[in-house]
């Protein structure tokens, strides 16, 4: 009875991260589930699911959900009182936390020809995107807006962070991954090891008790209940998906998402339905998903092939999936193209 129950209980908890991830965590794949210890929050806009393996996690899941809670109340672009709305308002910061995300933001905005572009806030409020009041602004709106927006009216430095007039800043493409990290340091700390589901980013800790890997799948964006694929990892990844169905908005037929696209100010249309990014560290993943997904498929894997840090599982309009080399060896479950293959 109790491993029929234990068993539903996975189940249930399998098909809630399918329900709530862009990728999701099969608490069952091939573990004894040695003294799992769970804990469920909302925090950063997102249900999460902290699970760890080892004798004495109570006392960090407690940790990490109190690391959570901090980290969205210093970062949340809607809570009036966080540290970011402070920035937004006053127009300057010196908060360190805050200072070092810009910082990297700009760098991997950088990086990615701009795609990811944390200046985007007032696009976003446009449309709708953080009240839920969907819209599709007028295009002089939106050519007003570029008044307001582009991170070359960002000034960083020596710890201080300056926006020009009506500049505001988000960090939702970024947040869940940095938090990942310091969430994965923790519980690496701790001599931990688990699997960490932020919304739609997964990170794993460390090696599961049973030596099995890791097995994360990766949602299918016309039946986010199901998985395409699913990948077989070891040791501590971060695995993130950005789609066109996490959050969006439907007028005339036309399906506008959350990710936006830095040059039209418009929800981004590059052809992708999700990109999925597995890397060694959670910002990166986070960010490189929300900027591959503006990219493209084309200019996504120009932007890997450049690369040394990550790999992407890239899922087209058309329902092709195309996996870069390094996860060719790693997924299963469904059909998939190599790129370069
Ligand atoms: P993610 O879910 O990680 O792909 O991040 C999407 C969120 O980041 C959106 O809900 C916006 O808050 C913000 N965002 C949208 N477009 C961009 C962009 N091009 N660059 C950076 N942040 C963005
Ligand atoms: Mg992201």
């Amino acid at each position: 009875m109790r491993r029929i129950g234990t068993r539903l209980l996975a189940a249930l908890l399998s098909a809630l991260l399918c329900a709530l991830c862009g990728c999701g965590f099969f608490p069952e794949g091939g573990t004894k589930d040695v003294s799992a210890h769970e804990r469920t929050l909302f925090a950063m806009d997102t249900e999460m699911d902290l699970r760890l393996y080892g004798d004495e996690d109570e006392a960090c899941l407690a940790e990490l959900a109190e690391l959570l809670t901090r980290l969205d109340r210093q970062l949340s672009v809607t809570d009036p009182d966080s540290a970011l709305s402070a920035l937004n308002g006053a127009g300057a910061s010196e908060d360190e936390t805050l200072c070092a995300l810009v910082s990297r933001s700009l760098e991997l905005g950088a990086r990615t020809g701009g795609a990811l572009d944390i200046s985007l806030y007032p696009v976003s409020l446009a449309w709708g995107f953080t009240t839920g009041t969907y819209q599709v602004p007028a295009e002089e709106e939106l050519e007003a807006l570029r008044g307001i927006t582009g991170i070359d009216r960002l000034k960083l430095s020596a710890g201080r962070v300056e926006l020009a007039e009506g500049m505001k800043l988000d960090l939702g493409a970024v947040a869940k991954g940095y938090a990942a990290d310091l969430c994965r340091a923790l519980a690496e700390e701790r001599g931990l090891s688990g699997v960490l589901a932020l919304g739609g980013n997964i990170q794993t800790v460390g090696r599961k008790p049973d030596g099995s890997p890791w097995i994360i799948g990766i949602q299918d964006p016309d039946n986010p209940g199901k998985f395409i694929l699913t990948l077989s990892l070891t040791g501590s990844r971060a695995v993130v998906t950005s789609g066109d169905y996490q959050r969006y908005f439907e007028r005339d037929g036309v399906r506008y998402c959350h990710i936006l696209d830095p040059e039209t100010l418009r929800p981004a249309q590059s052809g992708l339905r999700s990109v999925t990014v597995v890397a060694g560290e959670g910002f990166l993943a986070d960010g490189l998903a929300t900027a591959l997904f503006v990219l493209g498929p084309e200019k996504g894997l120009e932007l890997w092939r450049a690369s040394s840090d990550f790999e992407a599982v890239f899922v087209a309009a058309d329902g092709t999936v195309t996996v870069t080399p390094g996860l060719k060896e790693l997924v299963s479950g469904g059909t998939f193209e190599v790129a370069g293959e």
